[in-house]
């Protein structure tokens, strides 16, 4: 909705990481270009809005392409990071970047799966006062069956085990600059955005858009990947697991009592056998259960070690908006669009 009461026009920093997107990058900028004119022709952002691109170490030409977008566009800017840190850190190297210079902020990917004309309602959202706007795919029916259920799996499995999300949301998301200011206090290491959002809290809505399919390129999350991050996002955000552990052993121990006493009925009216098999089950069994228990209880205190360390979660390499200002010169008194 234009702003027409008076107040600011925000500035929308669009946040887009980018990992060997180079198939991608040529194809969809023009796409958020055009929606960063529209919206500013609309006056629901000001001029001053910027699409804001992270490399995160690609090793192919992503960061030729996004250099020379930026030298072509004056409203794209870029910052590379020092070498490959993950979607989650290149994401938030990027709000953080954003933070002082925006009033919003919208996470996207950047292959065009994202559908950008939810932006308008998002920004809507922000207007009648949601300081986050999730954008949640309320259809999936591009996405391959494999991936769509793996991702059901994922979102039940995850809420289940007290890492609280929202359901079918991504990093698709309009955030205030009031949030990215309280999300940089959050310094952990294990980094779960979409989990952290909630835990921010404010005032926050959702939004519905229609997910396509990558418009080139492949996936960077096969099954291994979003296994991971489903790991990083419940260890990240609760230790139901460890607790979950102490009621099996609980069980476990009730079980094993009853157990007791049945050997020693059975010893007292002689009716011992050898029980070989018997035996050998109970063992493995317990086995399986203290491994798996140690497991769950070495990946917290793996993360509580990488945490005490407290080392940056990235670092900025290279910024394309250092050279902006020779830009602007070059641009001074050219009306600038975007190439169609
Ligand atoms: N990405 C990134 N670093 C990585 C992997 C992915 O910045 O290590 C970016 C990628 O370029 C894309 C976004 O994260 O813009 C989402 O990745 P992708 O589209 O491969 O995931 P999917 O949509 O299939 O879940
Ligand atoms: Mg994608």
């Amino acid at each position: 909705m234009p702003d027409t009461s008076g107040e600011k026009i925000p500035v929308l920093y669009i946040v887009i990481p980018c990992y060997n997107e180079e198939e991608v990058l040529e194809k969809t900028a023009p796409l958020f270009l055009r929606k960063l004119e529209e919206l500013g022709e609309g006056g629901s952002i000001s001029r001053e809005s910027r699409i804001l691109y992270v490399n995160d170490g690609s090793s192919d030409r992503s960061w030729d392409i996004i250099r020379e977008l930026s030298e072509r566009h004056a409203t794209i800017k870029g910052i590379s990071l020092s070498r490959n840190r993950g979607h989650q850190n290149a994401l938030l190297a990027g709000l953080m970047e954003a933070k002082d210079s925006c009033d919003i902020s919208i996470s996207i990917d950047c292959d065009g799966q994202d559908d950008v004309n939810a932006m308008d309602k998002m920004i809507e959202a922000w207007h009648q006062g949601a300081e986050i706007v999730y954008g949640v795919r309320d259809d999936r029916s591009t996405d391959t069956w494999f991936k769509r259920n793996t991702a059901q799996i994922f979102y039940r499995f995850m809420n289940r085990l007290g890492a609280e999300s929202v359901y079918n949301h991504a990093d698709y998301r309009l955030v205030s600059r009031r949030v990215l200011e309280e999300l940089s206090h959050f310094k952990e290491v294990n980094l779960f955005l979409r989990g952290m959002f909630p835990l921010i809290g404010f005032n926050s809505t959702a939004i519905g858009y229609k997910r396509e399919e990558r418009i080139a390129g492949k996936t960077h999350y096969p099954l291994r990947k979003m296994l991971g991050l489903a790991i990083d996002g419940i260890t990240g955000l609760s230790i139901k697991p460890i607790r979950l552990i102490t009621f099996m052993g609980l069980l476990v121990s009730l079980l094993s009592f009853a157990g007791i006493i049945y050997a020693v009925a059975a010893v007292a009216a002689g009716s011992a056998v050898s029980g070989w098999a018997s035996t050998v089950c109970i063992v493995c069994f317990l086995g399986g259960i203290q491994l798996i228990s140690l497991g769950v209880i070495g990946e917290y205190v793996g993360k509580t070690y990488l945490e005490t360390k407290h080392r940056p979660r990235y670092i900025v390499a290279e910024r394309t908006s250092e050279n902006e200002k020779e830009i602007q010169k070059k641009t001074a008194g050219v009306e600038i669009g975007y190439e169609a």
